[in-house]
C-alpha cells in the first residue's frame, strides 16, 4: 500500500456508485502505469481459493498485489491486497458457515419443539 496505489484498502463497496466512481480511479492509475493489470499471481494455492476475482492489479512502485472482486446482487465485492483478500474470503466462508449450522440448529429446535407437542 502507498500513495501510487490506494492507501485504503475497501472490504465492501456500499453501493453501486462507490464501485463505479472506484473503477474511474483504478483506471486513471492504469492509464497513468501506476498499476499494472496481471494474471492470477503464481503463490496464489488452490487452496486459498479466492472466487469472484475479476483482475489482479500490481503497484509499480510498492508492488503489492491487489485483487478486485465487483459487486454482484448481494454480493459486496472488495478490493484488497492479495493477503488480506485471501484472510477476507476465508473469513465470510466461515461466516456463511455459521449461518448454515444456526439454521439447522433452528430446523431442529422447531422439530423437537413440534415432538414434544405431540407427545404432551
Ligand atoms: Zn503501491
Amino acid at each position: 500500500m502507498c500513495k501510487d496505489c490506494f492507501l485504503k484498502r475497501i472490504d465492501t463497496f456500499a453501493t453501486w456508485q462507490d464501485f463505479e466512481s472506484f473503477i474511474q480511479i483504478l483506471e486513471a492509475k492504469q492509464e497513468a502505469g501506476q498499476l499494472l493489470l496481471i494474471e492470477k499471481p503464481a503463490s496464489i494455492a488452490s487452496s486459498h481459493n479466492l472466487t469472484a476475482v475479476d483482475g489482479y492489479y500490481q503497484c509499480s512502485s510498492c508492488n503489492e498485489i491487489w485483487a478486485l472482486s465487483s459487486p454482484d446482487n448481494a454480493w459486496r465485492g472488495y478490493f484488497l491486497p492479495l493477503e488480506i483478500a485471501i484472510a477476507h474470503v476465508q473469513r465470510i466462508k466461515i461466516t456463511d458457515r455459521m449461518k448454515g449450522i444456526g439454521g439447522l440448529i433452528l430446523i431442529a429446535a422447531a422439530l423437537l419443539f413440534l415432538l414434544w407437542k405431540m407427545l404432551k
